[in-house]
């Protein structure tokens, strides 16, 4: 007998274990088959064909409900751009979230979800002269607004009284990728509170007969861990809500709340957030004699990233030199995040276990960088054939995949109570085939 055999419970043992918050709520392992949303992955990549991209509802609603939980009295918006789909569009309707669109294809599908137009805000670093159109003329609550042009081009288009929200950027370095990092100052997005832009945002807005002042925006970026980075980003724009000389009603923290990629990695304090970031507003408020504004939160990794689990069948296994790759029938096509910042996954083997040995996950596409886990454990004997599971893929993922080597996009299977139903289809060739003239 090995010592594996003997303590079961120690970790020596060779057989799988779900690593703790990275998987769908309530995923289990089933004789080493990964049960997700009461359905197991071999009858899913079965039924559905691989790579597939999987969705427990359930999850999706919960994380979404604790926002709502944790925030009495605020505005809860979900970040469309995380998870374009207009059945995930629906589910936060129903469950009395807002919705945030960045262009007029993204306020598209909230259209097809009938998603109400005062629960929309649209957003966008850049707007084009048709992504203002669309939101005038389906009569969104209100548009952030995000450089002077767009002021002046939203102040001529729109009728009487369209509320704005002025995009704050309040110097605040939340420690995130440089790509993700949007609150410093020095990159594209918002106006500098350091160099008076805000304030001049403010009465540019005010000058503009068509447009008032709703309230004052700013997203510092994403997989923001600390909560110390949201207090101190309340603490810089209190004294612009303080300066703007009309009542601020809204003020919108963005969103960026991290979620876990990889075992031990935390979920985000939400209930920290919520006591200290009030704690915050209320007292910076208070010191300048100002009312405290409605709080607004943006969340869309945090509510959709550890629903979504990605299936992958493995094509073919290649030696390098000092390295073993894992060839799968996806790859950045379908998750492009290693590659732009870096990201890193969590990887099993779904049906078996045995004595991991390190291993890089590799896609099918004509990159060396399409990669999408390295140096993940897997069992030695993994080979052409097996289904493997990515945790925590469903944020960013659907919404930013390709038809690089015109592979076609893939489907998102949403499951619940041991039923699962498609929310995007597969592409197909045809798809493909119809953009070509
Ligand atoms: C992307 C984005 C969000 C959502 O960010 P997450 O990291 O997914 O929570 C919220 N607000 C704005 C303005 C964004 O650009």
């Amino acid at each position: 007998m090995t010592l594996a055999e003997l303590l079961p419970s120690t970790g020596c043992s060779a057989e799988p274990v779900l690593e703790a918050g990275l998987w769908p709520d309530g995923t289990r392992l089933d004789a080493s088959d990964l049960v997700i949303g009461g359905v197991p992955a071999t009858r899913l990549a079965a039924r559905f064909g691989t790579p597939c991209q999987v969705l427990d509802e359930p999850t999706v609603r919960s994380r979404a409900a604790a926002f709502v939980r944790a925030l009495p009295g605020a505005e809860v918006v979900f970040a469309g751009k995380s998870l374009p789909c207009p059945e995930v569009y629906r589910w936060m309707a129903a469950d009395g979230l807002s919705l945030d669109v960045s262009s007029a294809g993204e306020l598209a599908l909230a259209r097809a979800a009938v998603f109400p137009a005062r629960r929309i805000i649209m957003h966008g670093n850049v707007k084009t002269a048709e992504d203002l159109k669309a939101a005038l003329a389906y009569g969104v609550s209100r548009v952030v607004v995000d450089s002077f042009d767009e002021i002046a081009q939203l102040g001529a288009l729109a009728r009487h009284g369209q509320e704005v929200m002025v995009r704050v950027t309040p110097g605040v370095d939340a420690h995130t990728h440089a790509a993700v990092a949007t609150g410093v100052d020095d990159q594209k997005f918002g106006f500098p509170l350091a160099s008076g832009a805000a304030l001049e945002a403010v009465r540019r807005v005010a000058g503009q007969p068509s447009l008032r002042l709703a309230g004052l925006h700013c997203h510092i970026g994403s997989q923001v861990r600390h909560v110390a980075s949201y207090e101190e980003t309340v603490r810089r724009v209190a004294g612009l809500v303080a300066a703007c000389g009309t009542r601020v009603e809204q003020l919108d923290l963005g969103g960026g709340f991290c979620a876990p990629y990889l075992p031990g990695e935390p979920s985000f304090d939400l209930f920290g957030f919520a006591h200290r970031v009030r704690g915050a507003l209320n007292y910076e408020c208070a010191v300048r004699r100002v009312p405290v504004p409605r709080l607004l939160v943006e969340p869309g990794r945090s509510i959709v990233a550890n629903a979504g689990v990605t299936l992958y069948r493995v094509c073919a296994v290649k030696y390098g030199v000092n390295r073993t790759f894992v060839a799968v029938d996806g790859g950045m096509s379908d998750n492009p995040r290693p590659a732009l910042y870096g990201a890193k996954y969590t990887v099993r083997l779904v049906g078996r276990g045995g004595r991991p040995r390190p291993v890089t996950v590799v896609g099918r596409h004509c990159e060396a960088g399409d990669v999408l886990a390295e140096d993940v454990p897997l069992p030695a004997d993994v080979h052409a054939g097996d289904l493997l599971a990515v945790a925590a893929t469903g944020a960013y993922h659907h919404a930013l995949a390709s038809n690089y080597n015109q592979v076609g996009r893939p489907p998102v299977i949403a499951v619940r109570d041991g039923v699962a139903r498609p929310v995007v289809r597969r592409e197909t060739e045809e798809d493909l085939l119809r953009r070509y003239v």
